[in-house]
């Protein structure tokens, strides 16, 4: 814990990662290989307090959130070792079934056809955080749990952070992966593009009453899409989008009268909804950071890009900003940079760029192409989904995307 109390010098660490979420605590993970070859310091500062029982026996719990992730980040959580334990509690998609409400189009997209088993796994959020915290737990890190930090100011040489524990650290390199809500990025004048999509999502777990057979599904409707992703057993994750302010009916109705109107709009071919667990609400926006390098500071997940959930490519995209940072700050080493050197930074920027720009013009034309109720529209989305039902290529181009396994 803190080692540097209120009035002492600060604290100089190599590396300070804000936020322990997904992305923060998955950069922590990765950068283990490079605490013990370089002999890095390493401090992670998470606000919220995690349970200290890391060991305890695990309970899958029916309201838990999950995230679909890619086969890209599967083979990436090999890489850290960290693979064996998530998949205890993973579920493979073995086929994404994708339609649209009132359109015979629709399109099935295989793992087979790829000769892949899996075009990637849903996990319990709560079980990836066990996983990466435990591992986390295991290094030899600097962690302020709970700890916000309270102010950020540039010095010469990096930053300096000043944390609600009373400790100050002076980190060369800071990552930002606050999941962009602390204010940290605003008062570091760093601007976000922000967009509201008028679209909120409702979460929540269905149980059905047959196997899902490892098959995902996305249904287009007008007032917006219903994803169904396969949990372990006979529970699938729903993400049903609504018009903003349309969610709130829904969030209020009984179980019985929520899971009819959900069997209404999605029909029976994930079979018949039987039960549902705590329903969660989340606005969706796309909020882009107009900075995500400077000297001394990277942006990573959602305080870089905050995309709509259509896609499921959030966490797939920040993992990969993880892990081309980490590869950045050891090409940087090979030439005597530090981590949070000009040259470092622009290495991690170039390698990012593409990709970045990539998946947020495929996840936001995805919603602008099926959220708007134009008859044209209607028809090009039609054609579209048989389209690529009969254009082998396309569909694969979209199904490695899926798996990303294509930038
Ligand atoms: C409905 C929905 C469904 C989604 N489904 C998928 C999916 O299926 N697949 C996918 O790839 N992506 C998905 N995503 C996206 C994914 O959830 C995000 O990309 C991911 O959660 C981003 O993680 P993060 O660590 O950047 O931010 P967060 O999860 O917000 O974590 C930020 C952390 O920083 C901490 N923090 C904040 N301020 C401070 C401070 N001042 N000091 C210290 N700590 C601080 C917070 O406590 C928090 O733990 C989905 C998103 C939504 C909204």
């Amino acid at each position: 814990m803190s080692e540097s109390a209120v009035g002492e010098a600060p604290r100089r660490v190599d590396i300070a990662i804000i936020g322990g979420g997904l992305v923060g605590a998955s950069l922590g993970c990765a950068l283990a290989p490079l605490i013990r070859r370089l002999g890095l310091t390493v401090a992670v500062i998470e606000a919220a307090p995690l349970s200290t029982d890391l060991e305890a026996p695990w309970q899958p719990s029916f309201d838990a959130r999950a995230s679909a992730i890619a086969q890209g980040s599967v083979h990436h959580f090999v890489e850290l070792a960290l693979w064996p334990a998530l998949a205890e509690q993973a579920a493979p998609i073995r086929c994404i079934h994708v339609s649209e409400q009132g359109r015979l189009g629709a399109t099935r997209l295989r793992a087979a056809e790829l000769d892949s088993e899996a075009l990637g796994q849903v996990i319990p959020n709560a079980w990836l955080g066990r996983v990466l915290h435990r591992r986390l737990g295991e290094l030899p890190l600097d962690w302020h749990c709970p700890a916000r930090v309270e102010t950020i100011q540039p010095v010469a040489g990096g930053h300096r952070l000043r944390l609600s524990d009373g400790a100050c650290l002076e980190a060369g390199l800071t990552v930002l992966a606050d999941g962009g809500r602390s204010g940290l990025k605003e008062r570091l004048g760093i601007e976000s593009r922000e967009r509201s999509y008028e679209q909120v999502a409702l979460i929540a777990t269905v149980a059905v009453d047959r196997p899902h057979g490892g098959t995902a599904f996305e249904r287009f409707t007008t007032a917006g899409p219903i994803a169904l992703l396969p949990l372990r057993e006979q529970a699938m994750e729903l993400v049903w989008t609504h018009q903003a302010g349309r969610e709130h009916a829904r969030m209020a109705l009984a179980d019985g009268d929520f899971l009819a109107q959900l069997q209404a709009a999605f029909g029976d071919r994930a079979g018949r909804f039987r039960r549902v667990g705590r329903r969660h609400a989340y606005p969706l926006s796309l909020v882009t950071a107009q900075e995500t390098t400077r000297p001394g500071l990277a942006v990573l997940g959602n305080a870089a890009h905050a995309l709509h959930p259509v896609a499921g490519q959030g966490f797939n995209l920040a993992l990969r900003g993880v892990m081309d940072l980490v590869a950045a700050i050891q090409a940087g080493a090979d030439r005597a940079e530090s981590p949070g050197s000009s040259a470092t930074l622009a290495d991690f920027e170039a390698r990012r760029a593409g990709d970045r720009h990539n998946v947020i013009r495929f996840s936001d034309g995805l919603v602008r192409l099926f959220g708007l109720d134009s008859p044209v529209l209607s028809h090009a989305r039609a054609a579209g989904l048989v389209g690529l039902n009969l254009v082998g290529p396309l569909r694969r181009t979209l199904a490695r995307r899926a798996m990303g396994v294509e930038r």
